[in-house]
């Protein structure tokens, strides 16, 4: 029997009510108690000389009383003076009782523990835990002494037992918590023994390095940490063998059909995009489902790509799907799309959640009897009444809203013709490799490193709201060329409905002041229908201006924009910013993109506006949003499952990160065997609900 794999009510003590408490803080097991880690320590370990006291500083202090008595401030309290040669200090107390105020005669030894803080009579600590020292000393404890997240009904001292007991056992069998992480790793990793991290996290010598273990930089908390995320980078894995366990529709070549295709438009190929698309071919040849993340900056025509991929898998006899993630975007494609395939004589389908009756039902049909070679929409293309004939790629756009489970549901659509679709995933966020590897174990990666050529870099200018007024004359004059622009408001607390309003009061002011122009309004509460109209009237160039939220982020594409004014701009994020800033710059005319910002900035704002003006490089941009706002915010963890690490910190930890892959690689060569254990005691029932999709 594993004893540490027993429930927490095997220990003595612990019955059910216990028990239900540790469920709280997600313990189940004694193995559980284990990975309890403390939030900070106390140091009872040595006596304080009371004359060396600092306030703010919490330390046990021996020495006897001087004198006690009861005060009256502005509440009655117990004032014990303490003397030990070096200094003298207050304890007070605000409630006590007639007993323990006959406790403290003078001369009276005591050892008392708490915080010292300036009070009334120099130094004093309310309410210390003390101890009257009967004779001889008293051993001060042998290590310092955890804190730990607790919960109501249990306190400290209790859960400092139950762990120590769980300690004890470790101690007693030892192999029934093994260290995965072969002896020769730990010394290539430079990570000590599991069971050594535990006791030293747990019992702490009196010398260990207090500043390291509040900071998370003590190699013990270390060690736990990359094993936690070695344990996520190995289940994203596993995902990855589940889907590729089955098998995929063999896609040849689309040639023909591609070349038809490639014949029909109006540019050639970047060198960046064609490596890609050989890549694709590379997986499209082989019976396993493809699982590939293609990065690429905004504009670098990851669109193309898609079309391509989705062309190989329509002469090879498949469907394939295109999915966005708003809307806007998914129409958006659709027409590209169906500009592009209908002349090849593919029927291509439109499904959204806002689809209803007979079209949505003549959709579904067509996507079941094989009719539809091609369908775009948003999520709902993967909603469970939706069967395709024979889907055999999905194409997902914009990968940052699309998570690992999804990835796994995408499997049941090719369930009819028993085959797992190919994946094909693109997005406009270009994370830096070792770190998009560890996020994103579960895909290979392909990278346009390329924009197409003849485009001007946008400018970029910060600019001051107190001049405004020049930049509507700027507008204007932009507009009276013949140009359009856009101007973005951005999130004014976190509630759509004050962002939209807004941008309603900005749209109505913009038509005051500029009453020439036709002014058009998108924002995230009007219907999806009337956002595509004012979208296409904008396309058409029927609108000059375009006022929007943050919903024309991703993806919209009219060339014909030069303009664009972004408001507040430092409340969004770099890589934000960039993709809005990607709007503008996709014809031959140079463009701008004014940052309209709200002063003063902080140095912080002022250090990534500064960015923005310096590069238009998406890669650069995401390199120093990832140094400014750290790897959570970037990666967007809920979608990534890195949100919900019990040690790991993505900020703190963020050079394991980049060390995890190479870790796991070489665990899964040394020790393959450790990898189902490893995802076990991280995951637990998470890793059990990927594995049931
Ligand atoms: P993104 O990667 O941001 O999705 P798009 O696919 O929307 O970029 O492409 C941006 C624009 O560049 C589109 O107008 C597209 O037609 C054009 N484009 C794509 N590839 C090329 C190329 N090789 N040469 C010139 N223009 C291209
Ligand atoms: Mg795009």
């Amino acid at each position: 029997m594993n004893e540490l794999q027993q429930p927490v009510t095997a220990l003595k003590g612990v019955g059910e009510a216990l028990a239900t408490k540790l469920a709280r803080l997600r313990i189940a097991t004694l193995a559980d108690l284990l990975f309890h880690l403390p939030l900070r320590y106390q140091d009872r370990t040595r006596i304080t000389p009371m004359g060396t006291l600092k306030a703010g500083q919490e330390a046990v202090i021996e020495g006897e009383v001087a004198a006690a008595s009861v005060v009256q401030g502005r509440r009655r309290s117990l004032l014990v003076r303490l003397k030990d040669g070096s200094g003298i200090i207050s304890l007070r107390f605000f409630h006590f009782s007639p007993a323990q105020q006959q406790q403290f005669r003078p001369g009276v030894p005591l050892r008392a523990f708490g915080e010292a803080r300036a009070g009334a009579t120099g130094l004093e600590i309310y309410h210390p835990e003390y101890r009257l020292l009967a004779s001889g000393e008293a051993p001060v404890e042998e290590h310092l002494t955890p804190i730990y997240p607790t919960t109501e009904g249990l306190n400290q001292a209790r859960l400092r037992a139950l762990i120590g007991q769980a300690l004890a056992l470790l101690d007693r069998h030892p192999d029934d918590l093994r260290d995965w992480i072969p002896e020769a790793l730990r010394e290539r990793f430079g990570l000590p023994e599991l069971r050594h991290c535990l006791h030293a996290l747990h019992e702490p010598p009196p010398e260990a390095d207090l500043d390291s273990l509040a900071d998370g930089h003590h190699p013990a908390i270390r060690r736990l940490a990359l094993e936690e995320l070695l344990a996520h980078q190995l289940s994203l894995r596993q995902v990855r063998l589940r889907i590729q366990a089955d098998g995929a529709p063999e896609l040849p070549s689309g040639r023909g059909l591609q070349a038809r295709f490639v014949a029909q438009l109006p540019f050639s190929l970047t060198g960046a995009q064609r490596r890609v698309l050989d890549e694709i071919a590379a997986d499209l040849q082989r019976p396993l489902p493809m699982l590939r993340l293609v990065q690429g900056d905004v504009g670098s025509g990851k669109t193309v790509v898609a079309a391509l991929a989705a062309l190989a898998a329509i002469a090879g006899g498949c469907q394939a799907a295109v999915m966005a993630p708003t809307e806007i975007l998914a129409e958006q494609h659709f027409r590209t799309f169906r500009a592009w395939f209908e002349p090849l004589g593919i029927e291509v389908a439109w499904l959204a959640g806002k689809l209803k009756g007979k079209a949505r039902l003549d959709t579904k049909a067509a996507l079941l009897d094989g009719r539809a070679q091609l369908v775009v929409g948003t999520h709902a293309l993967f909603q469970d009444d939706v069967h395709f004939q024979r889907l055999g790629l999905a194409i997902i756009d914009e990968q940052h809203r699309f998570g690992v489970h999804q990835r796994l549901a995408l499997r049941e659509k090719g369930e009819a013709a028993g085959l797992t679709p190919h994946q094909l995933v693109m997005t406009a966020t270009p994370i830096p490799r070792t770190l998009a590897m560890s996020a994103y174990a579960d895909l290979d990666l392909s990278v346009i490193d390329e924009l197409p050529p003849g485009r001007t870099p946008v400018q970029t200018v910060a600019v001051p709201d107190e001049r405004r007024p020049e930049v509507v004359a700027r507008i204007r004059h932009a507009c009276a060329e013949g140009r359009q622009a856009y101007w973005v408001c951005t999130l004014i607390e976190e509630s759509e409905a004050l962002q939209c309003q807004a941008a309603e009061a900005t749209r109505d002011e913009l038509t005051e002041q500029l009453p020439e122009l036709a002014i058009g309004l998108v924002h995230g509460r009007m219907k999806a229908a009337e956002k595509a109209e004012v979208m296409a009237a904008f396309k058409a160039g029927e609108l000059d201006l375009l006022v929007a939220t943050t919903v024309i982020e991703v993806g919209v594409d009219v060339p014909n924009a030069s303009l664009m004014i972004i408001e507040n701009p430092e409340r969004l994020g770099l890589s934000q910013l960039h993709q809005l800033r990607g709007r503008v710059g996709r014809g031959a005319t140079e463009s701008f993109c004014v940052l309209l910002y709200h002063p003063p900035l902080s140095a912080h704002s002022r250090e990534r506006l500064a960015v923005m003006r310096e590069t238009t490089d998406g890669f650069r941009i995401a390199e120093k949003d990832l140094e400014l706002r750290g790897p959570g915010e970037v990666l967007g963890t809920r979608q990534t499952g890195l949100a919900q690490m019990k040690i790991a910190d993505l900020e703190r930890d963020r050079d394991l990160l980049e060390r995890v892959g190479e870790l796991a690689k070489a665990l899964l060569e040394q020790a393959p065997e450790a990898s189902e254990p490893l995802i076990q005691r991280w995951l637990g029932d998470e890793a059990g609900r990927y594995g049931q999709v």
